[in-house]
């Protein structure tokens, strides 16, 4: 893949989206049943691209903690493969596109309590299971994998990763659809821990704070073959398994939509945090909280087409 990264230079390009596509007015929703993310403005506007040969550009809002939501399936998912038992895991969730809503209970009822992939809630509760099958606290677990992977300043844990207790107890409070899909899972004998503890356990993962720098370099083992900022975390076939799972279901029922519009695997959460891979390249982490009707950042989208176009940036 050749990179056509003509002038500006990153840094300044970085700052040049920042303008364009920081929000001027309130376009696009937030999650009606996760009151945290009511709370944070509507113009907050960050990028930030960590690069193989270990550099890092950023701009806007790109050392702010977001809430990093679903983005965080994707670092359950790399955990849940490092073990012994992923030939396991993958006899219980698949790894195609569900082509229906993240949280949709009706797929999971047609098809038997085996979610279509790990990338929607249904397969995010089995990766969740199947992890605190081995560590009761599977989201503790993930806050130290990603304050490793991040690179977090050692002895300054409060400018570290983190779980926002308070938004995680909000989310729980609400969370009815989650718990419908838990006793789903149960129901059809795809759950082993008691469905209760593993959404509060997946709510926890999903309310770690981090910013778009720190979401940037956590994920650069994806883009790096498998090897992380603090040495390798996965195998290259298996980094490149994620990276596949990315494209075709990482954005839920959007993702043909963003694989025309980016061209690049892909992660997304309501808290408005896109994070994306090129391979051999680079991570990049976008952040903008209103979204789309599927759930997607909708400024965070429109900024990684612009930027795909204008860096050559795309594994097509
Ligand atoms: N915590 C959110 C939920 O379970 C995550 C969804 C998302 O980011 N798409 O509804």
């Amino acid at each position: 893949m050749s990179t056509t990264l003509s002038a500006p230079p990153l840094g300044l390009l970085l700052g040049d989206i920042v303008r364009r596509h920081r929000p001027q007015k309130k376009e696009g929703t937030v999650p009606g049943n996760i009151p945290f993310l009511a709370t944070v403005p509507f113009d907050r506007f960050g990028i930030a691209v960590a690069t193989t040969s270990g550099e890092v550009f950023s701009s806007g809002d790109a050392n702010v903690p977001f809430s990093i939501q679903s983005i965080s399936k994707v670092f359950t998912l790399a955990m849940a493969l490092q073990g012994s038992r992923s030939a396991r895991l993958w006899s219980r969730v698949l790894r195609e596109p569900s082509g229906t809503a993240f949280n949709s209970l009706v797929q999971l009822e047609a098809e038997h309590g085996i979610p279509r992939n790990p990338f929607i809630n249904a397969g995010a509760l089995v990766v969740t299971d199947h992890l605190m099958e081995e560590t009761p606290d599977a989201a503790t677990q993930l806050l130290q994998f990603l304050t490793k992977q991040a690179g977090a300043e050692e002895g300054t844990a409060s400018h570290g990763p983190s779980i926002d207790e308070a938004a995680a107890a909000g989310e729980l409070a609400g969370s009815s659809r989650n718990l419908a899909l838990a006793h789903f899972l149960k129901d059809f004998g795809n759950l082993t821990q008691p469905a209760e503890s593993v959404v509060e356990n997946y709510v926890r993962q999903c309310s770690i704070m981090m910013s778009c720098v720190q979401l940037a370099k956590a994920g650069l083992f994806l883009a790096n073959d498998g090897q992380g900022t603090s040495g390798r975390v996965l195998s290259p076939s298996e980094a490149k398994r994620i990276g596949s799972i990315m494209l075709t279901c990482g954005m839920y029922d959007a993702a043909g939509e963003f694989a025309y519009r980016v061209g690049l695997p892909g992660k997304s959460g309501v808290g408005g945090g896109i994070l994306v891979i090129v391979p051999g390249q680079c991570a990049i982490c976008v952040w903008s909280p209103r979204l789309d009707a599927k759930g997607n950042s909708l400024a965070g989208t429109a900024a990684l087409a612009d930027l795909s176009d204008r860096t050559g940036w795309s594994v097509f």
